[in-house]
């Protein structure tokens, strides 16, 4: 383990709205990516529960033998027709997809290129692949060119790997410029939207929210945060598709979501569907925050108030708590040494009158943020 110290589990439970008890304590919490609140969602808890009753409560078994019910191909297409992709493809988490995705994707003499904060999921898939992984700066563009000048023409594929919306950071990827570097270096483009899906573009994604939209060919996305529910998902040809059907292991190999899950996301896409101005919610209220903060424009539902050392974001999240707020402290090795930081993720579940109140009580702090 890495300096900055072990760390384990606390017991967290949901209360009403954007409360937690946590350690006997009510605290309004910044912490979640339940980000529209779907995990409570009446449409969605009684959608589950009919799918248990009617179809059990496990798959019984991988997908690729008899755990295909079906409620994923129905999950397949809404998610095809809500994302403008050709197909779509379940796995049982987003760390499953982002491993299926790598293992399918490149091999020996291939490259990937990637940008040096993209999830760690990424990272272990890329390392169980033989292909060669390099790294460019945070959102360097220029570096990225660099790397590709330099190195493209020694590999058959290539594959430019990002985040939609970096998960400790809050900003977006420079998807124009970077599909622009896949036109130039043919190389395919893999957009991880963990924390975009749901949210921008009208909930179909960080990639629809630029203009025009892009187009990577390979979107990925997880059920688990602003879906409320549970699993991962790729999107792209078809030809993909059968692709994974039959090298990505971590489909092969595990089994398939219950029931209650896929039934869950499906009736997510749903509300997401009917209900653009709740997917546009969290980016609103990010933004009202950054504005009563004196910030830059919050970009994505998270927005990171950096202290740089640990011990410091440890203090300053232990004295909010002391005032009912719950913003987690991240340190390393989840982010770099000298940027530790406390963490705000804004739900379509809190309200602007909360908002002031953590405004007033990080003022209170004098909260220094090395921004
Ligand atoms: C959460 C997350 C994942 C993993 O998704 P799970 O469904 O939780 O396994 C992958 N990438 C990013 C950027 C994430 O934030």
């Amino acid at each position: 383990m890495a300096k900055g110290g072990w760390r384990a589990p606390v017991v967290t439970q949901a209360l009403e709205g954007c409360y937690i008890l946590r350690e006997g304590k009510r605290l309004l919490s910044f912490a979640s990516n339940d980000y529209l609140g779907l995990s409570q969602h009446p449409e969605v808890i009684r959608a589950s529960q009919l799918a248990t009753e009617t179809y059990g409560a496990g798959a019984g078994a991988s997908r690729l033998v008899s755990g295909n019910h079906p409620l994923i191909a129905q999950l397949e297409e809404a998610l095809a027709r809500f994302k403008g992709m050709e197909a779509a493809c379940v796995f049982g988490s987003g760390y499953l997809a982002n491993l299926g995705a790598l293992r399918t994707l490149v091999e020996r003499d291939d490259l990937v290129v990637a940008d040096k904060l993209i999830h760690a999921s990424l990272v272990d898939a890329a390392m169980t692949t033989r292909a060669t992984l390099l790294r460019f700066r945070h959102n360097d563009i220029s570096m990225a060119e660099e790397l590709l000048a330099k190195h493209r023409s020694s590999y058959r594929n290539c594959l430019i790997v990002v985040d939609g919306v970096y998960s400790m950071d809050g900003d977006r990827a420079r998807l124009p410029d970077l599909s622009s570097l896949c036109k130039k270096y043919e190389s395919w483009l893999m957009v991880d939207d963990a924390h975009g899906f749901g949210i921008l573009g009208n909930g179909r994604g960080t990639a629809e929210s630029f203009e025009p939209a892009i187009r990577p060919e390979i979107a990925m996305g997880s059920f688990s945060k602003a879906a409320g529910s549970y699993g991962g998902y790729l999107a792209g040809s078809a030809t993909l598709m059968q692709a994974l059907h039959n090298h990505a292991r971590s489909l092969i190999f595990s089994t398939g979501l219950p029931p209650a899950a896929v039934a869950a996301s499906l009736a997510a896409i749903g509300v997401m569907q009917a209900q653009p101005q709740l997917c546009g919610r969290p980016l609103k209220l990010a933004q009202y925050f950054t504005g009563a903060m004196g910030m830059p424009r919050a970009q994505s539902a998270i927005v990171p108030l950096i202290v740089g050392e640990s011990a410091q974001a440890l203090m300053l999240s232990q004295r909010l708590q002391e005032k009912g707020f719950f913003l987690p402290a991240i340190r390393p090795p989840a982010v770099p040494q000298g940027t530790a930081r406390l963490r705000a993720a804004f739900t379509a579940l809190h309200d602007e009158t909360q908002i002031d109140a953590l405004v007033k009580a990080l003022k209170q702090l004098d909260l220094q943020c090395a921004d």
